[in-house]
């Protein structure tokens, strides 16, 4: 099997950061606070154990969404939920489902469980084929909503049809949902086989933490609850993103700036001439053109590297016909978006 390839960590400073879609920001302060409170003592409580459960960031969560903790399974970032509902739900004769384009890990995951997976292209109009999902025989369906690496956010209205035409279990994965219009949290509590999994990687900016957590049917999280690590979140981050799910203040008005930004991103991209999709996420992903260069692969590749050179870091999904022109741009700060969008002017002109 092949490992997931993340984006890439440099060492050393001096990197304008756009490749992994981490928040620019830093964390709410409480999250710091709990740390730290968690730390009294000379960090006696370390010794122990963790809860088990994670029960009070369930709680955190729960409070968050209004559902009971019965609803919520904690793990190691929201890839240990992917990996719980892969090696829970789906196995040889058992195939997983996504998107394509989607989340790379998926089909990693599968592996690792002998368990084949079924591909469902986004249609060109950057749409989910409901028809052909209900229909791919996968137990297991993870859809990414909003789309990563492609940006768009599919309607509520669609995934309800999904949770009604597909017969396995319904993944959402809402990785980047805080930064879209809605959300399909409610379908959690309308169909039996829904799930969504949400991070505090992205709009919680929380990333170096490792939390992410499952909202679902409380069979499902029973489920999940037997195949997860006896302690799979530590002690830290379950005080640490308990904090910051109860700082909602924070979350809104760091998901406004982000917004904002990525905004402001994607208008002056287009105004470039730049073939940019819907951002519904913390990204833009958008077909770099010049007066000199069409939209290309080559044309894409040599953007990058002109940006990297001035170390500025996107990312590049060259392995789809949707994505392989294109350039994903991480929204950064103000400050790092200006430096992009003047970079981008110096490779117009080159
Ligand atoms: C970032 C991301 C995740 C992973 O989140 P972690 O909680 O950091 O493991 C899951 N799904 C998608 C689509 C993502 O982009």
């Amino acid at each position: 099997m092949s490992p997931y390839v993340p984006g890439e960590q440099p060492q050393g400073g001096g990197w304008v950061k756009l490749n992994t879609n981490e928040n620019p920001y830093p964390p709410s302060l409480r999250a710091l606070e709990a740390v730290r409170v968690a730390l009294v003592n000379d960090g006696a409580a370390l010794r122990l154990y963790p809860s088990p459960d994670s029960a009070p960031l369930r709680e955190a969560a729960g409070r968050f969404h209004g559902f009971d903790a019965a609803h919520v399974v904690a793990g190691n970032g929201s890839d240990d939920i992917l990996n719980l509902l892969i090696r829970a739900y789906a196995g040889p004769g058992r195939p997983i489902g996504m998107l394509n384009p989607s989340y790379s890990l998926y089909p990693v995951l599968a592996a690792a469980q002998h368990a084949e997976v079924v591909k469902v292209e986004v249609t060109d109009a950057l749409g989910v084929d409901v028809d052909a999902v209900a229909k791919c025989g996968a137990a297991v369906f993870f859809l990414t909503n909003p789309n990563a690496p492609l940006g768009v956010a599919f309607g509520t209205e669609v995934v309800r049809s999904l949770a009604k035409a597909f017969p396995g279990l319904l993944v959402v994965d809402e990785a980047y949902a805080a930064f879209a219009d809605a959300d399909c949290v409610a379908l959690v509590s309308e169909f039996p086989n829904v799930v969504v999994t949400r991070t505090l990687s992205k709009a919680h900016a929380l990333a170096g933490l490792r939390v992410g957590y499952a909202l679902c049917p409380p069979l499902v999280a029973e489920v999940l609850h037997r195949v997860r690590d006896s302690y799979n979140v530590d002690r830290l981050a379950q005080v640490a993103a308990a904090a910051a799910l109860d700082d909602r203040e924070w979350l809104d008005v760091t998901v406004a700036q982000v917004r904002a930004t990525r905004d402001r991103l994607a208008a002056a991209l287009r105004k470039l001439g730049w073939q940019v999709n819907p951002a519904a996420g913390n990204f833009v992903l958008a077909a770099p053109v010049s007066t000199k260069r069409a939209a290309s692969v080559e044309t894409a590749a040599h953007c990058f590297e002109f940006l990297r050179a001035r170390k500025i870091l996107v990312r590049r999904f060259p392995n789809h016909r949707l994505t392989e022109k294109s350039l994903r741009i991480s929204v950064g700060t103000e400050q790092e978006t200006d430096v992009f969008l003047q970079a981008v002017a110096a490779w117009m002109e080159g």
